[in-house]
């Protein structure tokens, strides 16, 4: 697979100063039982890296030590890691609100079958991919038979309590989109979310996120092989909004790669750029306790277009509607 970080390094952006921490986005591996066309982790069946049950303990003393509010939980299929129910279990311990980024076809893998209901007793926010309303979309790129899947877990999840106003069961989809465009505006396609999925299928959510997608990893690739990487770039730098640089998670999250090494966040993370602190490289989780980052400068590039563009992308959606969607 061709890298883009070579193409992605020569392009200028503004620099960005972190502020105060209040997520800690935790990678715990990249195994998936998923192999999504778009997938910025290049995750999959097949990867074996995990976050050690040492690294759990380090992350959780951080969360505890320096009162971090929320922890983020992603991967892969982050529920694949078999220390996931002792991190989730350990941060409501502490008062963290916790996110799992779940792809929904992990509540019917064998071993599973109680997933959605622990989720549901540990009051764990999840935030799930549903990348198009249409049967045919979502086959195309996530796997033939997962939009199904999907519309099963999402039931499921309703049942439980999950999407519905009065429960406090946040269930919020995240949408991205096919190929190399930007998201539609994010409230529109809720609205079309909620009508189409309510009144085909049942099923009820708090939230649509939409993000643009990230000219890194596999997505990356396939924009070299098809020749189309230079137009997406360009596509993302014309329609930066410079008012998106004051809401770029990177700000306020720092991210957990499955060894404990901190970065500015989960794409700087897959570009294996670790966050810098006074000159030194490869920070661990461990050594960030005593460590204070507000201030310091991030690691940004070209890539970071993709947070900027438009309407504005992160892990909470939208910048522009940031404060009611995260
Ligand atoms: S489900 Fe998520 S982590 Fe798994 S392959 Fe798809 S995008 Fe990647
Ligand atoms: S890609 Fe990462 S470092 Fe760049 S703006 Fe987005 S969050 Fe910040």
């Amino acid at each position: 697979m061709r890298d883009t970080w070579p193409l992605l390094e020569e392009i200028a952006f503004p620099p960005i100063r972190r502020g105060r921490l209040d997520t800690l986005q935790v990678n715990v591996g990249y195994r998936c039982n998923q192999s999504c066309v778009h997938c910025h982790v290049n995750a999959g069946p097949h990867r074996s890296e995990e976050m050690a049950g040492d690294v759990i303990d380090a992350v959780l003393a951080f969360l505890g030590g320096r009162r971090v509010s929320t922890l983020d939980i992603t991967g892969g299929a982050p529920e694949l890691n078999p220390h996931f129910r002792r991190l989730v279990i350990g941060a409501r311990a502490i008062g963290a609100r916790v996110i799992d980024r779940c792809n929904l076809t992990i509540l019917e893998v064998a071993g599973q079958e109680d997933l959605a209901q622990f989720l549901a007793s540990a009051r764990v926010e999840i935030v799930a991919s549903m990348p198009c309303y249409l049967e045919q979309n979502v086959d195309r790129q996530r796997g033939k038979g997962v939009f199904d899947a999907s519309v099963r877990g999402l039931r499921r999840l309703n049942a439980l309590g999950y999407g519905r106003e009065e429960t406090g069961l946040v269930l919020n989809l995240v949408y991205n989109p096919q190929g190399p465009e930007l998201p539609p505006p994010q409230d529109a396609l809720e609205a079309d979310y909620k009508r189409t999925l309510g009144e085909r299928y049942g099923i009820a959510f708090n939230r649509l996120y939409t993000l643009a997608n990230m000219p890194i990893q596999r997505f990356g690739a396939i924009l070299v092989a098809q020749g189309e990487f230079g137009r997406y770039l360009e596509l993302l730098q014309q329609a930066h909004v410079d008012a998106n640089l004051k809401q770029v998670m990177c700000r306020n999250l720092v991210s957990v790669d499955w060894r404990g090494h901190v970065y500015d966040c989960d794409f700087n993370q897959m570009l294996d750029l670790p966050l810098q602190n006074r000159g030194r490289e490869r920070l661990h989780i461990a050594d960030l306790l005593a460590t204070e980052v507000e201030g310091e400068q991030v690691r940004v590039a070209g890539h970071c277009y993709g947070c900027t563009a438009g309407q504005g992308s992160s892990c909470g959606g939208a910048l522009k509607s940031e404060t009611a969607a995260h």
